[in-house]
């Protein structure tokens, strides 16, 4: 089992990035190279620092506040399997996870890398697609551009097409 995760940091109170009270982790490394990205010192895959998910799990734990645990960016599916690991402790906790990334859910699935697949299965919301500058709309919640999607994993493992979450 991996444990180490290579992250930039994290948010341990945020209402930002996804619905309620959540504990946001910012991983290290990026390869998308969007225009106008607002995390560009997340981009460099040997920046950051390397954190072990068990001692992030138990910071988590010390928060009865919270609803979730947030993935973001740089990019969550270019090291999957540790974090597949710490959303499935957080599922265990009862409480839900959402997952950013710069691919198109469409394209992660093509992939077929069973640590890609196992992040996507504990995901509740996937916010995906690249941040596109000329699509930038500052009224969207959770997500910075138009093109990118807010997709209810849940119903969209039920009906085995793309379901989209009311946000
Ligand atoms: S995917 Fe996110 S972190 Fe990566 S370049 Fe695009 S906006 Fe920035």
């Amino acid at each position: 089992m991996e444990y180490n995760v290579r992250i930039s940091g994290v948010e341990p109170e945020s209402i930002v990035d996804g619905p309620g009270f959540r504990y946001t982790v910012f991983t290290q490394g990026c390869p998308h190279g969007c225009p106008g990205c607002h995390n560009p010192q997340t981009h460099p895959f040997d920046g950051g620092r390397t954190a072990d998910i068990r001692k992030i799990f138990e910071e988590i734990c010390g928060n009865p506040l919270l609803k979730g645990v947030t993935l973001s960016g740089g990019e969550p599916f270019c090291q999957p399997a540790p974090l597949a690991e710490l959303a499935r402790m957080v599922h265990e906790k009862g409480l839900d996870v959402v997952t950013f990334t710069g691919y198109l859910y469409e394209n992660l699935l093509a992939k077929h890398d069973p640590g890609v697949d196992a992040l996507l299965a504990q995901t509740d919301l996937l916010i995906d697609g690249p941040f596109v500058l000329a699509e930038k709309d500052l009224t969207l919640r959770f997500r910075g551009s138009r093109n990118q999607r807010v997709i209810d994993m849940n119903a969209t493992r039920n009906s085995g097409s793309v379901v989209l979450a009311d946000y």
